[in-house]
């Protein structure tokens, strides 16, 4: 018996993790925070609809904490088993995990502060250090195309996806209630074509599909007028005289950025420009990115070969301390700055925003999704004020987004994927489950499935339940 519920990621973006339960054992797939707003921090903090302690073992799509990051709480409440990774998501997963529980610690001191004010009870962090340390070394790292057995008579298999470092899509085979079932599941797609990283792979054959519909409903504009964009927007801050702020995620956005300032460095006449790194994470992030060459595709490969360090840009500067971040806002002009967190729910590019958001001469970039409840989704929908750290600040600067770079494959990626899914011997194709996407931009998608190729797909509901 073979059976897969459906729990988060589920009519939403975040807080990836579905149950497969296997004659009496029980895997994740993925275990992920929950984010954007009061309302994620709840649903991150409330109980999960299983007992961890009964949970034999995790499989793990890529290092994102919307699919990671709640591993160090399942730690913490009683799971002991394996955690199935690419060995690059393993690598990931130390820095991004100890930096949530960094952020997660200072949230509580500030809160307790207030807490401690008003006599309230205090409260206690979702998890600490300590469990990341214990999740860490749980995990297993994989190969891409190397089958492992999960448990006896359950056996995955990580392919490419393409979306950051270690991404993989997982196929797994055991035996479902008619003989051998194959279900894949996505996680997280990038875009063919994209920098550094290969294009997505087939995962081969499937009787079901788990995939995800971040970019259900949308194209991004292609890399090349992306590119073309962004050289515009570097041209109009020279000429107005102000500075680039790009919010980025530490891990796959930053070092695709670097890349391309490097590669793009005399077309956007960058020798005028001083470009930042203000974030320890995405500093980290690089070196993983760079120990992990042998997984770039040619292009980059080839770049790496001849330059040994990559990007070649000799004004990068890595601005480690809190103090070298503070020097930056000496500069009125002539700096471009990325900085985290990519969502501008945290991090320096807050502290950034606060000095520069009020001066219609700032450019603010966003290149990468941002969910429903975040600062930055509440910039990019035009909101004319922001309050950050209690404070209200006026937004004058020039807002852009550029889907280009986004880490996400858009609905045309997704297709191409899904295409990509060999039908069966008679022509059939899989039983598709539409997860991780706002429930238009699902929808949406459902309805490119049944044009492009027929298929009936399925939105299922938190709770929903499937025989395999
Ligand atoms: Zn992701």
């Amino acid at each position: 018996m073979a059976e897969l519920e459906f729990y988060g990621a589920t009519g939403q973006v975040t807080g990836s993790c579905h149950i497969l339960r296997l004659g009496g054992r029980t895997v994740l797939l993925d275990c992920g925070l929950i984010q954007g707003g009061d309302e994620a921090e709840r649903g991150n903090r409330g109980p999960f609809p299983f007992d961890p302690a009964d949970i034999d073992a995790v499989v793990l799509s890529h290092a994102h904490l919307d699919h990671a990051g709640r591993l160090p709480l399942l730690v913490k409440r009683g799971f002991t088993g394996t955690i199935h990774c690419q060995k690059a998501t393993a690598a990931l997963m130390r820095i991004l995990l100890t930096d949530a529980a960094h952020i997660e610690a200072g949230r509580v001191r500030r809160e307790n502060r207030r807490r401690s004010d008003r006599g309230e009870a205090l409260a206690s962090p979702l998890y600490e250090q300590d469990d990341v340390e214990r999740t860490l070394k749980l995990t297993s790292g994989h190969r891409y195309a190397a089958p492992f057995e999960v448990l006896p008579g359950l056996r995955a298999t990580f392919r490419d996806a393409g979306h950051i470092m270690g991404s993989a899509v997982v196929a797994l085979e055991f035996d479902g209630a008619d003989g051998p079932r194959r279900l894949v599941f996505s996680g997280d797609l990038g875009q063919y074509g994209d920098p550094i990283l290969r294009d997505p792979v087939s995962p081969g054959p499937a009787d079901v599909v788990l995939m995800e519909t971040t970019y259900g409903d949308r194209r991004h504009r292609d890399m090349a007028a992306s590119l073309t964009e962004f050289g515009e927007v570097l041209e109009r801050a020279h000429q107005v005289g102000g500075n680039v702020l790009i919010p980025a995620f530490a891990v796959g956005r930053s070092q695709e950025l670097l890349y391309n300032l490097g590669k793009h460095f005399d077309d956007w006449h960058l020798d005028r420009w001083q470009i930042f790194l203000d974030s320890p994470l995405a500093i980290e992030a690089s070196e993983i990115y760079w120990d992990f060459a042998h997984l770039f595709d040619e292009e980059a490969s080839e770049l790496f070969r001849q330059e040994d360090f990559m990007p070649s840009l000799p004004n990068l500067h890595f601005t480690r301390t809190a103090d070298e971040s503070k020097a930056i806002a000496k500069l009125k002009r002539g700096a471009i700055v990325i900085a985290g967190s990519g969502m501008c729910n945290g991090g320096r590019i807050l502290h950034h925003f606060k000095r520069e958001i009020g001066d219609p001469k700032t450019q603010i970039v966003f290149t990468g999704f941002q969910p429903r409840g975040t600062l930055g989704r509440r910039i990019i929908d035009g909101t004319d004020t922001v309050r950050i750290h209690g404070e209200h600040f006026p937004v004058r600067a020039q807002v852009h987004t550029i889907g280009g770079f986004s880490a996400h494959g858009d609905c045309e990626d997704l297709l191409r994927w899904f295409g990509d899914i060999e039908p069966d011997a008679a022509g059939g194709r899989a039983a598709v489950y539409l997860v991780h996407g706002d429930p238009e931009a699902t929808a949406s998608f459902q309805g490119r499935l049944q044009e492009r190729y027929g298929v009936a797909a399925h939105m299922p509901q938190v709770g929903e339940v499937i025989t395999l």
